[in-house]
């Protein structure tokens, strides 16, 4: 009936829809429920960015179709601080950074290349486009990132051009790349017709604020994208940002065509507001670097809690996410006839009341034990408010966090004792 009816038979109905109903289900029954599926962030926004917001509430005019000239200028300033040379003109501001990728592969001829696993919209928005994409699958052994052999092998087999998504640090895995791995996939991108979209979005959340962006190495091959959703806390505001090359121009041409001709520019006091997100003064940097600490902590410690539980799992380098393997407990599971990923996030969920996504919702094979744990659900101003009190201190300790992750604490014991009990 529909146009794409045949595209979308392919994509099913999103995982974390379906966990966060069968979680309000378990609630509504009145039994509890251990939130590590949705990947929101949990801190508030900074106060001074919604203060702008209010004080630029009454801004009812149409924006350019690219972007608000001051804010694409505050974007260009805080890249330039950290080694790519970005000027206002690179950058596109769009309704989150999902439309803009979306866009992006509607207007370029390319094949994507995906690494497994990987965010879980790259694949459908590929599938809803027709492009042609491959998966460059990785393993716990290869901590979750690609090699560059074997993604110069994928690059030999695809004819035309390609586009490699990158995403460090990773949803779903929390891991990053070093500099050399990153100059290493440059070379071999610029060497095989191979773009880069490199998705950026958790960068300000590398926990030891180390990220580098891999269009320091390929700056004529990479787009960057990131936005407002995670570091900032705001992700329902819809901001997502795209920084281009400025050998891409063409391609910049054809992204705000199609932007001009859909959704035509991003909220205007929304935009507004944003200036002040990517003033890095002292406001944000202190922010950023509780979140950091915050997260690194708390992350830290649900790492240790799976691998003392001998659940396979790599240490978090940035974000908010863990991705373990749970084929330790191979037999043990399928004596129980849990046989794929959702069926042990669905018995999870009904024994111990926790909420994990399935691995299988981003892109791995579905018999493999792999599933994603989003470390949110704290209370994030109360953690914001208690790293704030203990500034001479360089590390947290999760006992300095005190209640504000007891709930999360007894969710990682949940989980950790229905994994004793398989
Ligand atoms: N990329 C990754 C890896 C994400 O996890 C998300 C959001 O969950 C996005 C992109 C989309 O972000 P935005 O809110 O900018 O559309």
């Amino acid at each position: 009936m529909t146009k794409i009816a045949h595209q979308l038979r392919n994509i099913g109905k999103s995982p974390t829809l379906q966990i966060n109903e069968a979680s309000l289900k378990r609630e509504e029954e009145g039994k509890s429920v251990y939130k590590f599926g949705f990947g929101q962030s949990p801190f508030p926004i900074p106060d001074k960015v919604v203060s702008e917001l209010k004080n630029y509430a009454h801004e009812k005019s149409y924006l350019p179709v690219e972007g608000l000239h001051k804010l694409r200028e505050a974007i260009a300033n805080s890249y330039n601080n950290e080694d790519v040379s970005v000027s206002p003109d690179n950058v596109l501001i769009g309704p989150g950074s999902k439309e803009l990728m979306f866009i992006l592969q509607m207007v370029l001829d390319c094949t994507a290349i995906i690494p497994s696993p990987s965010w879980v919209s790259y694949e459908p928005q590929s599938i809803i486009l027709k492009q042609n994409y491959s998966f460059l699958d990785t393993s716990y052994n290869s901590s979750w990132k690609i090699s560059p052999a074997q993604l110069e092998k994928k690059c030999r087999e695809r004819k035309g051009l390609k586009l490699l998504i990158l995403n460090y640090p990773s949803n779903p895995t929390g891991i990053s790349y070093s500099s050399s791995e990153l100059e290493a996939i440059a070379n071999i991108c610029r060497k095989n017709n191979t773009l880069i979209l490199s998705d950026e979005i958790y960068s300000r959340l590398h926990h030891k604020n180390n990220h580098k962006s891999i269009s320091k190495y390929f700056p004529e091959g990479t787009i960057i994208t990131s936005g407002l959703s995670k570091w900032c806390g705001a992700g329902g505001w819809r901001l997502g940002i795209m920084i281009m090359p400025n050998n891409l121009k063409s391609v910049q041409n054809s992204i705000t065509k199609v932007s001009s001709e859909t959704f035509s520019c991003v909220s205007s006091p929304i935009q507004y507001a944003a200036i002040a997100a990517y003033h890095n003064d002292d406001i944000i940097n202190d922010y950023l670097l509780h979140s950091r600490r915050i997260l690194s902590c708390i992350g830290n410690y649900c790492y240790q809690a799976l691998s003392n539980a001998e659940a396979r799992v790599c240490e978090p380098e940035g974000g908010f996410y863990l991705f373990p393997d749970f084929s330790n407990y191979n037999d043990n599971l399928k004596s129980k006839n849990i046989n794929n990923s959702e069926q042990l996030c669905k018995k999870l969920l009904k024994d111990a009341g926790v909420a994990l996504l399935p691995g299988s919702a981003f892109g791995r094979p579905s018999n493999e034990f792999t599933a994603r744990l989003a470390y949110v659900n704290f209370n994030g101003s109360e953690a914001l408010r208690v790293s704030k009190g203990l500034v001479d201190k360089d590390q947290l300790n999760i006992d300095d966090l005190g209640d504000v992750v007891a709930p999360l604490k007894s969710g990682m014991s949940s989980l950790v004792n229905w994994l004793k009990l398989i």
